[in-house]
Order: structure tokens, then sequence, then C-alpha cells
């Protein structure tokens, strides 16, 4: 047994389950001839290492039709030819005449003009990671395949991971690396995961099935407990979950302060699931839906007809405010269907409004399906990462392109339909109070302001204790954009992380914020502050 503390907390909560590993095992192929009478052995192991794969496909096929096309290119014969080819002419072995010809292919297809074959190169390179596991007999870990409750620790987390956890079975969370606002922290929160990131060390300290008692509030994680401390966090746990139930006794209350103002206590979202988990907590609405996880858990840019879809169901349950920010790509968050160039500073480089604006046809799709969307309920376009006037208003020039297109096909949307920005760069800070002449509303993105500002990767564990929305910087930059807001009658939201930060309430109600939008586990904590602030 061991006690182990970290400083900083991701997502609140208690857990006591089961570790499960989350690493990716080497599947570097080894290299190496083989003799001439060893080639019907080395096809044999493709072909068992393939059988195996074929049967995994299979059984994810039947719940997921990604699978059903992993599953047509697995049992590809091209691919057995050109790996028998490699195994009886080159003499190579099994493992590298597999690496070696998913490589060519996924060559081949990235070298293709047409987006949808492009997209298939990356299927065929986690076709590969399955064989190779097979081959070498390793197994890989899979959240989507989780059957009873764990507390995942991992190393890192991206996007793409957590997009296949089940919050019923994911009790709690636990990385190596990481800082607060990263983006598995956030998904972490909106789920309501006890989470705690930078937790050095910690996949030395725990093994696999092992159980493990976490408090992430308390930032206290303990391994490989005896009965005595199972039995204090199982504890903790109910007593956390009746404090839970007073909590959610003030939701009928609506947020006033005590000096009389009505603020607006919104949800962060990424997802239609993510409304209907928020909706319980009386909200005033979404004040940020990521819509970028729909792109990311897609096999290709989504469709102007497969989004409409999910926001006109967003807006209809969202139906006092839906903000439906646009595809904020890039930084940190990728997609499995699309090469981004390497760039030595991803979260200066190519991401939010700038690929956007560089990929009108995708940003059309995007916005015309919003629009659509709008004759649904009371849905607001928010544009990512503005640093320019340019840059806004040529993206709303694009919106009313897309407005005039759907008038003359006769289309409904909402003719007043919001168009606002998030404030998250220092030069919207710089320029608020020209963009607040030009935009229907600011929300303030402190996970990327704070960054820019301080100049603070919002990932980098090493700094993370510099990383501060505190900061007597980014508070005057956030005391700045409301006044400037204010001045010309605008609301100004928050959709960062510090909205949901308890100790920032008093604060931002002082700083004169409207609206708070946070993820779903923190709602009501905030709702408290502000209902007992003087
Ligand atoms: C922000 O930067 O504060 C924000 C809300 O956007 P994201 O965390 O998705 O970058
Ligand atoms: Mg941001």
């Amino acid at each position: 047994m061991e006690r182990v503390t970290v400083e900083k907390t991701a997502s609140r909560g208690i857990a006591v389950a089961p570790v499960y590993l989350y690493l990716e095992p080497d599947l570097t192929p080894e290299t190496g001839s083989i003799a001439a009478q060893d080639r019907e052995a080395e096809i044999g192991r493709f072909l068992a290492a393939k059988e195996a794969v074929v049967k995994e496909l299979e059984t994810l096929a039947e719940t997921n039709e990604i699978f059903a096309a992993h599953l047509e290119i697995a049992g590809d014969f091209m691919l057995q030819d050109g790996v028998e080819g490699k195994i009886n002419g080159d003499l190579k072995n099994a493992q590298q005449a597999t690496g070696e010809t998913i490589d060519e292919f996924a060559a081949i297809f990235e070298a293709m003009d047409d987006a949808y074959m492009k997209e298939r190169a990356a299927d065929i390179k986690d076709i590969g990671k399955r064989l190779m596991a097979a081959l070498k007999g390793v197994k890989r870990p899979d959240l989507g395949g989780l059957t009873r409750p764990v507390v995942v620790v991992a190393r890192d987390m991206y996007p793409s991971d957590t997009v296949k956890i089940d919050p019923s079975l994911v009790k709690g969370i636990l990385t190596e690396e990481g800082g607060v606002t990263s983006h598995v922290s956030i998904i972490a929160k909106s789920m309501g995961i006890p989470t705690l990131v930078g937790v050095k060390g910690i996949l030395s300290k725990v093994e696999d099935g092992q159980t493990v008692c976490m408090d992430a509030a308390e930032g206290v994680i303990i391994t490989d407990p005896d009965e005595a401390a199972v039995k204090e966090y199982e504890d903790k746990l109910a007593a956390y979950e009746s404090e839970r139930a007073r909590l959610e006794s003030l939701r009928s209350t609506p947020a006033v302060t005590k000096d009389g103002k009505r603020i607006y206590l919104c949800a962060n979202v990424g997802n239609v699931q993510d409304i209907q988990n928020a909706l319980p907590m009386n909200i005033d609405g979404v004040g940020l839906f990521r819509s970028e996880f729909l792109y990311m858990q897609n096999t290709h840019f989504p469709t102007e007809e497969e989004q409409f879809a999910v926001y006109k169901e967003a807006a209809q349950l969202a139906s006092q405010e839906l903000t439906i920010r646009t595809l904020d790509i890039g930084g940190d968050k990728e997609l499995s269907y699309y090469e981004f160039e390497k760039e030595e500073n991803p979260f200066l480089g190519w991401r939010a409004i700038r690929i956007s604006l560089d990929m009108k046809d995708m940003f059309k799709d995007q916005l015309r399906a919003i629009l659509r969307a709008s004759a649904f309920g009371h849905v607001r376009i928010m544009f990512p990462m503005i640093i320019s006037m340019e840059e806004l208003l040529d993206a709303k020039a694009v919106v009313e392109e897309c407005k005039a297109e759907l008038r003359a096909e006769g289309k409904a949307f909402d003719e007043k339909i919001e168009v606002g920005m998030m404030i998250e760069t220092p030069a919207s800070v710089m320029l608020a109070d020209e963009f607040a002449k030009e935009a229907d509303f600011f929300s303030i993105g402190t996970n990327d302001l704070t960054q820019y500002i301080l100049a603070v990767d919002r990932g980098n564990k090493k700094i993370a204790n510099k990383y501060d929305y505190f900061s007597p910087a980014v508070l005057r930059a956030i005391g700045h954009v409301i006044a400037a807001g204010h001045k010309e009658g605008i609301k100004v939201g928050m959709c960062g992380e510090m909205a949901g930060d308890q100790k920032a309430v008093e604060i931002l109600l002082d700083l004169g914020l409207d609206e708070f939008s946070m993820s779903a586990g923190s709602i009501d904590y905030v709702r408290e502050q502000i209902l007992n602030r003087d």
C-alpha cells in the first residue's frame, strides 16, 4: 500500500475499483531474414494472425459500422498477397513482411486525390496495429471493450481515446502526464469521472487488476490498499454522494445573486449525450458545444446532413440556448482521417478558424447545418481563436453566403441568428472594443487565453504551476473584455474551465460576467457559490 499525492485535480470525485492499465504495447516489427524452408511457417503465422484479427473485428462490427469497413480491408486478398510475396520472394519474416505491406498500402491510399480514399489510410494503419499485436502475441488495450468497473491508468490520453469511454464503467482516470485543462481533463469532467492528471510515476506503482482508491478533490491515491483503506474510501464515496444530493436540492433555485443579478448557468458539451446529462442540473442552455468531437468520432468529415441531424437534436434539447462553436481542430485535437502536417508549435499553428477559412467548402457544410438547426431552437454560432477583425468579418461573410443559399433553396433558418466569438487570444482581448461592435456576444475561453497570455502550455505538466488563470494579467484581460462587451451592450460569458471553478465565482461576478458555461459536473457547485455570495 502506498499513498500518492497530487497537486491539482482535473475532475473531482471518489473511486474505488481495479486498475485498467491503458498502455499501447511496443508494436515495432522484428526484422530479419528467414531460411527458405521456414517460408511456410511464416505464412502460417501471418494467416493465424489474420484469422484472429478477422474474428476480433467480426465481434466489433456487430455494434459499430466503422469496424465493418475494417473487416473488409483485413480480409482483402491484396493484403495477403503482399505479405506472402515478401515472405516467399524476399525471405522476410511475417512481422517485417506485414509491417512493410501495411506501410505500402497506407502510402498508396494517402497519395490518392479522392478525400474518401485518402481517409482509408488511417483504417489500414489501425488494422496493421491489430495484425502486429496478434503476430507478437501482445494485447492492446481497448476502452470500448470494458465489461466491469475500473480506474483507467495511462501515460496520457488523447481526445480520440476518451471518445470510447463509458462513464458507467470508467470510475476514475489517472494519468502520468497532462494538465488540468488538457482535453482529457475537460472530457472527464463533462462525464463526471474523477480524474487526476500529471501523477508522476503512477504507472510503476500499480498493477493491472489491482484495486486502487482515489479522492480526486484531495488529490490522494492509495495503491494496493488494505481492507481498512478500502473501507475508508467506500465510506468517503458514500459521504460524497450525500453531499451531491444536498447540492442537487438547490437546482430548482434560479441563479440570482443576493443583489438581484440573474446569472446564466450553462453547460459545455461535446455531444448530444452531454446535453442529456446536463439537463437535470436545470441549465440555462449550452454555452459551448465543442463541435469538433463530431468530427473526431467520425471516419470522414461529417456531411451537412449528418451534422444537421445532430445540431437539430441538440437545439431541441437545449431549447433556451445552444451555442455551437465551429470546428476547433488542430492543437492537440487531431482527426484520424486527415493527415495534419507536423508543426513545431501546433497550438500556434493551423487550427480552429484558420482551418475553417482555408477549407471553405467544409466550413460551409458546417455553417449550413447550424443555420438549418436554428429553425428548431435558439441556436448561436461562435467562432474560435479569432485574432483579427478581418477573420471575424470573413467568417461572418461565409455565414451570410450560406444564409443566401438557404434562402434561395427555401430552407428554414433563424434570420436573426446571433454570431459571436470566443475571446481566447491576447489579440482578441486587445481588440475587444472593436470586436464588440461586430460580434453579438463574447465567450471568454480561459483555457487558451491563459496559455497564450502567460506563454505557458496548457498541457505541460512541468510548468503546470505557472498555468494560473488567477494571474493578474489574465484577470485584467477578463475585466477589460467584460467592460468592452458591456459598453456595446453585448452579453459576455465564459466557457473556459475557470467558469466552473468555485474559487473564481466571486471575482468573476465582481467583474460583471453574465454567463458561466462549464462541464456539467461543476454546475451545482457554482450555483451554490452564486446563491451564497453577499
Ligand atoms: C478555451 O480555450 O477556454 C475553450 C473553452 O476552448 P478549448 O478548451 O476547447 O480550447
Ligand atoms: Mg480554446
